[in-house]
């Protein structure tokens, strides 16, 4: 069995040239339209803070990178934007910032929750609100609880890589892999919907990993996935070291970001996908070809411009000039160009979660 998922899924990562190509194409839209629709949704996403007590290889914002000014915004400042992306029609944001775990911040982004929630469920008709989605990093089971009590119900994290291996290449000797993956699972345990995904093109990354990523998705019935492309940062170990021979293997590692998506779409079927930022740093249409490989979700950023160049995680980061109504409206062209719609005043809600549930004995 393991073997004949395992050739079904190299067989996609590895296609190339136009008639293999437009195949994975269509199957993975065909897949789309049955189980998940033809809609789109956004997640406005608020890079509330660059502060970072990890120290990861390969990212911009790691702690060590110290040619960075660190900030966190007010609560007036993301209340608002949140607010925005709600009367504007946005299903659902995203806290993402650096990990931090003193009390103070986890108190801060508790109180964040809450506050959002009760306020977007007030101006709701419907009563519901903005879904909220957190994603900090590794924490404590404890204040993963205290977040979904807060009133958000998905969380983020990427393992990154599910090559134990390949893990600790890039990252410091104090990460563990086994850590990331017992986070994963006491989210799951909570309650939460949970979003996980690895980076593309990290050294010595093989098909066969890309392969062991889907099925690591599969075991651990993640719900869903934001995966792509590895971006040299410049000011990073790893952009120093592999910087080099990661340019020269830059269209290689684009269509294998495209084609991971048609595997975890064809394979995996009724998650929910996003069509990530990062597909834009490599390619100017990277997020139009994303959904037209098999996503359904795109994470219009809506920081506020004063902070997005702090928030670079990658070299080349698209839509650093831009504020979130210009994001919104270059989004939903960019989304109507492949022919489909943004789904508006919907959560969103991943159908591969409601089947988990259905499954699980109460
Ligand atoms: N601190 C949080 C969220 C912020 S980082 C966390 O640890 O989950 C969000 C994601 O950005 C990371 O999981 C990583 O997959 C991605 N990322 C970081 N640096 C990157 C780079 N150089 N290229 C591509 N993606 C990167």
């Amino acid at each position: 069995m393991k073997k004949d998922a395992d050739n079904f899924l190299r067989s996609i990562i590895s296609a190339c040239g136009d008639a293999e190509l437009s195949g994975i194409r269509a199957k993975s839209e065909r897949i789309t339209s049955e189980f998940v629709g033809d809609k789109v949704y956004f997640r406005g996403v608020i890079e509330f803070s660059n502060t970072c007590e990890k120290d990861c290889f390969y990212c911009g914002i790691r702690k060590s990178n110290h040619r960075l000014s660190r900030y966190l915004m007010s609560k007036e400042e993301i209340v608002r934007q949140a607010m925005w992306a709600f009367d504007n029609g946005y299903g659902s944001v995203v806290l993402q910032g650096g990990e931090v775990k003193d009390r103070d911040f986890i108190g801060f982004v508790v109180n964040l929750l809450s506050e959002i929630k009760k306020k977007s469920v007030k101006k709701d008709p419907k009563g519901k609100g903005l879904a909220l989605v957190v994603s900090v990093g590794e924490q404590k089971k404890k204040t993963y609880e205290e977040f979904f009590q807060a009133g958000a119900h998905r969380y983020l994290l990427r393992i990154e890589t599910s090559d134990p291996k390949l893990y600790s290449k890039i990252h410091p000797r104090n990460r563990s892999f086994r850590k990331r993956v017992k986070c994963l699972e006491a989210l799951k345990e909570i309650g939460f919907q949970v979003g996980s995904g690895v980076m593309i093109g990290l050294p010595s990354q093989t098909i066969e990993d890309l392969v062991n990523d889907v099925l690591f998705f599969k075991e651990r019935d993640i719900d869903m996935i934001g995966m792509g492309p590895y971006v040299v940062h410049k000011d990073t170990p790893l952009g120093k070291i592999y910087g080099g021979e990661w340019n020269s293997k830059k269209n290689e590692i684009f269509q294998l970001s495209l084609n991971m998506i048609a595997a975890c779409r064809i394979f995996l079927k009724d998650v929910n996908i996003a069509s990530t930022t990062a597909l834009q740093a490599m390619n100017p249409a990277g997020r139009e070809l994303g959904l037209m490989y098999g996503a359904n979700v795109i994470m219009p950023i809506i920081t506020p411009k004063e902070y997005r160049s702090r928030y670079l995680l990658y070299d080349n980061k698209p839509c650093i000039d831009e504020d979130a109504l210009q994001c919104m409206t270059c989004l939903t062209r960019r989304v109507n160009s492949t022919g489909k719609e943004v789904a508006l005043y919907e959560w969103g809600d991943p159908v591969h979660f409601s089947r988990r549930q259905a499954k699980t004995p109460k």
